[in-house]
């Protein structure tokens, strides 16, 4: 498993696979040929099929800007190895100086055809949750400990602090935004008005949905905006993570040195759904995105209810078990409809995943690494149309219903 700075990323959104990725491969390949005067990128696979709602061109020439740049969008080159797949290419004088295959694995990380070790160093021992939690337990840590260890405690702390204040400011700027989400659904901003409007007979159960819903909201409508978000486990999930942790904070006014340590928790928890499965929605759908999200989210609660190993495990395993099979649909390759809402139905699934853990605790239950497997094989058999394509499910509903249009939505 590589470090949590490879898993947690702040940055640009709509996509982490779609823009993250590709910004920062792009950023790489000008630094080693700058002096190129310029360049040539094909998008293939869901790169091409989603990257103008994704805004993958966008980020691409935003990159690049100064150059002669040329994108090309191949929706019919069949991508064998990842789904999200790009070619670049620097020119001068008309000729070819190189060209690196990138493919855009999700999270924001991407892998350069033939080169990866050169970037990318596996830095944990253990490959899967068990592994971990033998050790832990053999050694008396929990996962925050576990994570010191590895990464270096001052270190790593001082990283996730960063982390959480990006998670902090990006929730309460969001709650604070009113106006259209850019894109022709012309979707308004709600994370504002779901946190103001209380219900005249507002019971802790709905003042639950109603917090936790306006957080999520906020980060996923700013991340939607092309605002600063931090992947959680992407950009498109990036909402669940933070809505519970600032929602443990407010309401069961957790110390932020303990929420912390449930981000590095929640690390474990995404990296190893990283390392043995995917997290990105165009290899495996949204199951990887959104069920990882959860995961993590509920994990990290059941840290701060101050849960052991096995609950934590668990709590991750009933988060991730009933998301299996969600699909990606976006509508129009935008990173907003399901996503925006399903990031707040996330987190309010991922406490009740951790409370209802914390009920069984006295039964046995499926292992986490079985059921990241399961996803995996899932996410594997899943048409293609299911995986950030938008060429089945809502987006394809969608897009030819003739009932709907833009105003509707709005
Ligand atoms: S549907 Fe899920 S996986 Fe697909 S873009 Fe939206 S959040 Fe990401």
């Amino acid at each position: 498993m590589q470090s949590l700075k490879e898993l947690y990323k702040i940055g640009n959104g709509p996509s982490s696979s779609h823009t993250m990725g590709p910004k920062r491969a792009t950023e790489m390949f000008k630094n080693v040929y700058k002096y190129a005067d310029s360049f040539k990128i094909i998008l293939y696979g869901s790169l091409a099929l989603t990257g103008k709602g994704h805004l993958t061109d966008y980020i691409i020439e935003k990159t690049l800007v100064g150059y002669h740049t040329e994108i090309i969008f191949d929706t019919k080159t069949k991508c064998d190895v990842h789904p999200n797949t790009f070619d670049i290419s620097a020119y001068q004088g008309g000729h070819l100086l190189d060209t690196w295959r990138i493919y855009s694995v999700g999270g924001g990380t991407y892998r350069i055809e033939g080169n990866d070790e050169t970037f990318f160093e596996d830095i944990y021992p253990h490959k899967n949750f068990d592994e971990i939690k033998a050790y832990c337990k053999e050694n008396n840590l929990d996962l925050y400990d576990y994570a010191c260890q590895i990464e270096g405690k001052e270190e790593i702390t001082q990283f996730l602090k960063e982390i959480w204040e990006t998670m902090k400011h990006t929730i309460q700027q969001g709650l604070t935004e009113t106006g259209l989400i850019p894109g022709k659904l012309k979707l308004r901003k709600r994370a504002k008005e779901i946190y103001s409007n209380k219900l005249a007979f507002e019971t802790e159960n709905t003042k639950r949905i109603r917090l936790l819903s306006s957080y999520a909201y906020a980060t996923s409508e700013t991340n939607a905006s092309g605002g600063v978000i931090v992947t959680a486990p992407t950009c498109g999930a990036c909402g669940v993570l933070p809505a519970v942790l600032y929602y443990m904070k407010e309401e069961y006014h957790i110390e932020e040195e303990k929420i912390i340590k449930a981000i590095a928790v929640a690390g474990i928890i995404g990296n190893v759904v990283k390392t043995n499965a995917s997290i990105s929605g165009a290899e495996c759908g949204c199951q990887a995105e959104i069920g990882t999200a959860c995961s993590m989210a509920a994990g990290a609660v059941a840290y701060l209810f101050g849960l052991e190993i096995d609950r934590i495990e668990n709590s991750a395993e009933v988060a991730m078990e009933h998301h299996l099979g969600l699909t990606c649909d976006p509508i129009y390759g935008y990173v907003q409809i399901p996503c925006i809402e399903r990031n707040a139905v996330a987190a309010m699934r991922a406490f009740d995943a951790a409370s209802l853990s914390m009920i069984l605790a006295k039964y046995k239950s499926i292992p986490f690494d079985l059921v990241v497997e399961t996803m995996y094989e899932t996410g594997k058999d899943l048409s293609k149309h299911y995986k950030e394509t938008s060429e089945g499910g809502l987006a394809k509903k969608y897009c030819r219903n003739k009932y709907y249009n833009a105003d509707m939505v709005e």
